[in-house]
């Protein structure tokens, strides 16, 4: 059991106003939970003290060489008061993988959970109600050597900071554009694709910018080596419902593995709609879309849940998906989990994780 001192803030600001729909990731709750690594010494001293500003060397390692990672998942407010978390285990699990891959010391999944619900419980009355709306929770952490040769650190600092949120798409589900891209790529097999860390994401800005200069709200991320296999879309999973079968790419080293995907998984399997991971083509996709088959797209992630696609480019092919609605799948698997996640619905997965 972690043992986490507390330091609450002697000024607590306001709560955002139920006026001002909350943009996403811009305020931050009264508290943070931090803890530290050295070696010898292992993860120690965790506390919840007042949001405030670190201090650390210009020369701390992850500056130079980017030896950090981060997670990201929510609190949610149900209608009977209690604070749910959504499959936090998964997270826990998936920081220690992108860990291994990054040379960062692990951390014991159980504390991790724990910093987590501390946290979230200090900072409760910052969980939204209105719906829609959550408390979005980032765990990270960062190499803090203060040195210029490249290995792994030997001190890191574990964060935990929390941002009440609105919905992602405050005008409801409508489906997005989507620029395929064939020139760069965000992640090769064997690089950190797989890892939840800046780097992949520093590597995709050039495309998003140029996506979005385009009028395109996300990019297509195509394999590194063939620029042929599909891969995520923007920060996100993607899947396709083609002739009444759902699939998605496998995950192959370069994909991140999302807990919303594998809900989305789980949950078809569940209902018996066929459901394949497999390696797919572009061409597939855009074979499936001229004989009309192509039923729906979507991207699933933690901040939008089903994110659907209304609209594929692949260089001079414009592929508009069906009439441009959403697709009844997408939005009963949208429905579905966030009933879940609301306490809404009958969590018959056992997904949700009381904090209390
Ligand atoms: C975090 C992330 C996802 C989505 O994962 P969830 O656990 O469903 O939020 C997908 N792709 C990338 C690149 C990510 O960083």
């Amino acid at each position: 059991m972690l043992n986490i001192r507390i330091e609450k803030t002697q000024a607590p600001k306001e709560l955002p106003t139920k006026e001002n729909p909350l943009k996403f990731g811009t305020i931050f709750t009264d508290h943070m939970f931090i803890m530290n690594y050295e070696t010898g010494k292992g993860w120690h001293d965790a506390r919840i003290v007042p949001y405030q500003p670190i201090a650390l060397e210009p020369s701390a390692m992850v500056f130079h060489y980017g030896q950090e990672m981060f997670e990201g998942l929510k609190a949610y407010r149900a209608d009977d008061g209690r604070t749910l978390l959504f499959r936090p285990n998964k997270n826990a699990e998936r920081t220690n993988r992108t860990n291994r891959r990054i040379c960062i010391p692990e951390i014991d999944e159980n504390d991790y959970i724990d910093a987590i619900k501390a946290l979230v419980k200090v900072d409760e009355a910052w969980v939204p109600t209105k719906p829609g709306t959550s408390l979005y929770i980032r765990p990270f952490i960062i190499a803090t050597d203060p040195f210029l040769g490249v290995r792994p650190s030997d001190t890191y600092m574990f964060m935990i900071i929390l941002s009440p949120v609105g919905a992602y798409y405050p005008e409801g589900l409508n489906p997005v554009k989507i620029w395929i891209e064939d020139d760069y790529v965000r992640a090769v097999k064997g690089g950190i694709g797989e890892a939840k860390t800046g780097g992949n994401y520093v590597a995709s800005l050039k495309s998003q910018v140029k996506a979005h200069d385009a009028g395109y709200s996300q990019v297509l991320w195509l394999d590194g080596v063939h620029r042929k296999y599909i891969e995520e879309v923007g920060a996100m999973n993607i899947f396709f419902k083609i002739n009444g079968t759902v699939v998605t790419p496998m995950l192959n080293g370069s994909i991140l593995p999302g807990v919303t995907r594998d809900s989305v998984i789980q949950l078809c399997k569940n209902w018996g709609i066929p459901v394949e991971e497999k390696r797919i083509s572009i061409d597939e996709i855009f074979e499936a879309y001229q004989n009309g088959t192509l039923e729906e797209v979507f991207g699933t992630g933690t901040a939008a849940v089903i994110s659907p696609v209304g609209e594929l480019r692949w260089e001079d092919h414009i592929m508009p998906v069906k009439t441009g609605e959403i697709g009844e799948l997408s939005q009963k698997l949208y429905d579905t989990i966030t009933g879940i996640q609301l306490g809404k619905l009958e969590d018959n997965n056992k997904w949700t994780v009381e904090v209390k």
